[in-house]
């Protein structure tokens, strides 16, 4: 178990990056409104992993060192689908660990390629398959650990050394940066490690502190702090908190309110967060700042409120920090034609520019193929189309005697097929068949294109689910 008088933090001459670990910063928000309160922000994201899962991943393999469960030369395995795999596959690096990670196939590619980056062994599996099934991950991590001398399946959701590591580390520093005076702390609750360590802390040296969840809309964590009922969950956006049952290693009894935050409020506070803050916070960041500034303008009397700054943005900038993606899961307005318009993902009439000119390099065009995950471009002079280029143009100029330095002009194909903004989806459809993305023109300019996937996700956005 975690001792009383371990940190974490605490860098000095010849200490490696685990040392690193801990004793992050606390900032105040002084731009966000918080009504009589002062708002400050426990920053998480300066840990070496990018989360406060960095915390948990060390102290639940130092205390499983301590008891004998884990050995030197021996495996760590997980069930993970977010920041605790990168924690523990840091750890398992820096300590000369295997690393086994099971992860469900709805995890991002980003993060997959953080834990392979670091010498983890990553497994992905299917995440619709029900608990107990042989392929569900946290039943293959039970079997690894069965089937591997020396292996040990670390248990995040179930491991008491969870919560005991922010018991240990994240309260004192909180209680210490703010010099013994607050008033409340708000955060959110995947495992309940960190707002059951903190609540237990803070229930034994300063009782007065209120403890606060913010909640995605759909988890069954608020309502059930609410009325003391389980619910049934919904589906929600924000990653990394919210569940849909109790969490086992938590005590919910800790918490003395919950604020429900909806996905939208959450992803837009992240982005305002970063703009008048310049703390680039993941989604979860948007989901606690809401609720927290949200409780501070219903305050009557001047508080001091700490709010959990889970990890950072950087892992999500493909999602929340890009407007079209945004737009596309209908978080942000655009504006809408009623015609074809609405399908293109990155209008000319946007400054988006999916298209090349004529005097471009081949390598140029394969370069932007590339960024967009497309096969073709249309060449464009003037905001006018004169031709497309796609990967057999490509193809066929550099085997048949050219060089990638040419020019596009020298490639692209003058037959083209566009289509009016007015024109059908069985229209689109049947350019589709054809092997073209749909080029959207009318007389005066060129609009854009629509790809297979830009119409999928039209789809999607305006077709009922059932
Ligand atoms: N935010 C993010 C981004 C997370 O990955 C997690 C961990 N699941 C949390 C918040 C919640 O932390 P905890 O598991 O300690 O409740």
């Amino acid at each position: 178990m975690i001792e009383p008088d371990q940190t974490q933090g605490g860098a000095g001459n010849g200490a490696s990056m685990l040392a690193a670990i801990g004793n992050t910063p606390m900032v105040e928000l002084r731009n966000l409104d918080t009504g009589p309160c002062r708002l400050f922000a426990k920053l998480e994201l300066f840990n070496p992993g990018g989360s406060i899962k960095d915390r948990i991943a060390l102290g639940m393999v130092e205390a499983a060192e301590r008891d004998g469960r884990l050995k030197p030369g021996g495996t760590i395995v997980e069930a993970t689908s977010g920041n605790t795999g990168i924690g523990l596959a840091l750890v398992a690096a820096l300590k000369g660990y295997r690393m086994i990670l099971i992860i469900p196939d709805k995890m991002s590619r980003e993060k997959i390629q953080q834990c392979r980056a670091l010498g983890a062994e990553v497994i992905v599996t299917r995440t619709d398959v029900p608990p107990g099934h042989p392929l569900q991950y946290q039943t293959m991590a039970a079997d690894i650990e069965a089937r591997t001398p020396g292996a040990l399946y670390i248990r995040q959701h179930y491991n008491p050394d969870n919560p005991a590591v922010h018991e240990v580390t994240t309260g004192p520093e909180i209680m210490d940066q703010m010099d013994g005076d607050l008033d409340a702390i708000v955060g959110g609750i995947g495992t309940a490690g960190t707002m059951t360590g903190l609540g237990r802390y803070f229930r034994r040296v300063a009782p007065g502190v209120t403890m606060i969840l913010a909640d995605p809309v759909g988890s069954l964590l608020a309502p059930y702090v609410q009325t003391g009922k389980l619910t049934e969950p919904g589906a929600w956006v924000v990653e990394g908190i919210g569940e849909d049952e109790l969490p086992p290693v938590g005590d919910m009894s800790l918490i003395d309110e919950a604020i429900v935050v909806s996905d939208r409020d959450s992803l837009l506070t992240a982005r305002d967060l970063l703009k008048a803050e310049g703390i680039m916070g993941g989604s979860s960041t948007g989901t606690i700042i809401a609720a927290a500034v949200q409780w501070c303008r219903r305050q009557t009397e001047p508080k001091r409120v700490v709010a959990i700054i889970p990890d950072g943005g950087d892992k999500y900038l493909s999602k929340m920090y890009d407007d079209h993606w945004m737009a596309d899961q209908g978080f942000i307005e655009r504006r809408t034609y009623g015609d074809l318009r609405d399908l293109i993902a990155r209008r000319h009439d946007e400054h988006e520019d999916i298209t090349v000119p004529p005097d471009a390099t081949l390598a140029i065009a394969l370069g932007k193929m590339r960024l967009f995950n497309i096969s073709q471009l249309p060449v464009v002079l003037d905001e006018r189309i004169i031709g497309l280029i796609d990967e057999s143009d490509l193809l066929q100029r550099v085997l048949g005697g050219g060089a990638f330095a040419d020019r596009v002009e020298t490639a692209m194909t003058s037959k083209l097929e566009t289509l009016p903004p007015r024109a059908s989806l069985a229209d689109v459809k049947a350019t589709f068949d054809k092997g073209f993305v749909a080029l959207i023109r009318d007389e005066s300019q060129y609009w854009g294109l629509v790809t297979r996937t830009d119409l999928l996700n039209w789809l999607r956005r305006n077709r009922p689910a059932a």
